[in-house]
């Protein structure tokens, strides 16, 4: 059976920039029915707009990740709406770099909470869901820091995107064998990313090393072709990154 994106049910978490929304954008030219999860609502409402100008039918729905009842809210919600999900994409994170000499204990627990729990939510609601539909399709952004640390400022970092790797590795084991599981690893992409370190000397390097960063579309692309896969062919882990990153 080939698998297509066409009306497919896709919440992206994540999506009111960077590769969130670029990933809505591609998927919508496909005739995807997008829902759209971050927080800034009026980011969200202008991306719907250009969703519906390339053929999609976004849903926009404001969720805090963190919040485990706006997670909620966003599962039940969508299914509610449309009876059935397709594809959960887990993209919402945070990256904000600094030595751990630095002890920013605020920041690592933002990183935890978005990058680890907010997953977590996300597959806490949508699993007994796909298990139910005997069908569905997570796939969880990692990085290429999720397959080595970056020294110094990037262990925390590091340490969310290895969970995630585990996580996804874990599910896959866990959940019914029709339900699929996608790690994806991106190296540096152009998005906000780049700014989220509150340490002047850590966020300076990380504006250097990004200048080698490569389009959100690429990782749109690389999930498109997840998804499109036939129904029996699980793509495990995808890592992609600028030619000139080591
Ligand atoms: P952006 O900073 O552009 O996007 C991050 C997205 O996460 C935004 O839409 C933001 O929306 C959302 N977000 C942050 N906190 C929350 C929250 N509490 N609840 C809901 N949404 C939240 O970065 P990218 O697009 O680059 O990042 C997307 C994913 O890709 C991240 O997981 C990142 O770690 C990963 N990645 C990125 C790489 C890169 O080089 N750019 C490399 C490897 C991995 P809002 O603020 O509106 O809530």
């Amino acid at each position: 059976m080939m698998g297509q994106i066409t009306g497919k049910v896709i919440i992206i978490t994540g999506a009111s920039s960077g590769i969130g929304a670029s990933t809505a954008l591609y998927l919508s030219s496909k005739k995807a029915i997008v829902v759209l999860a971050a927080r800034r609502k009026e980011l969200l409402d202008k991306l719907a707009q250009e969703c519906i100008s390339v053929g999609g039918r976004p849903l926009v729905i404001p969720t805090d990740v963190t919040k485990y009842n706006d997670v909620k809210k966003l599962v039940s919600t969508t299914l509610a709406k449309f009876g059935k999900i397709d594809v959960l994409i887990n993209n919402a994170g945070l990256m904000a770099i600094s030595p751990l000499k630095l002890s920013k204990v605020d920041e690592w627990e933002k990183m935890v909470d978005i990058n680890i729990k907010g997953l977590l939510y996300g597959i806490a609601e949508v699993l007994p869901i796909f298990e139910k539909q005997n069908s569905g399709h997570f796939i969880n952004i990692s990085s290429v820091a999720g397959i080595k640390v970056f020294s110094p400022g990037g262990t925390v970092y590091s340490g969310t995107k290895f969970a995630i790797r585990a996580i996804s590795e874990g599910l896959r084991h866990e959940a019914s064998k029709n339900i699929r599981t996608t790690t994806i690893c991106p190296g540096v992409v152009d998005s906000e990313l780049k700014f989220g370190s509150t340490d002047p000397t850590s966020l300076q390097s990380i504006i250097d090393f990004y200048k080698q960063a490569i389009p959100p579309d690429s990782i749109a692309r690389a999930i498109a072709y997840a998804i499109e896969q036939p129904t029996n062919v699980d793509i495990n882990e995808i890592v992609i990154r600028p030619t000139k990153q080591e």
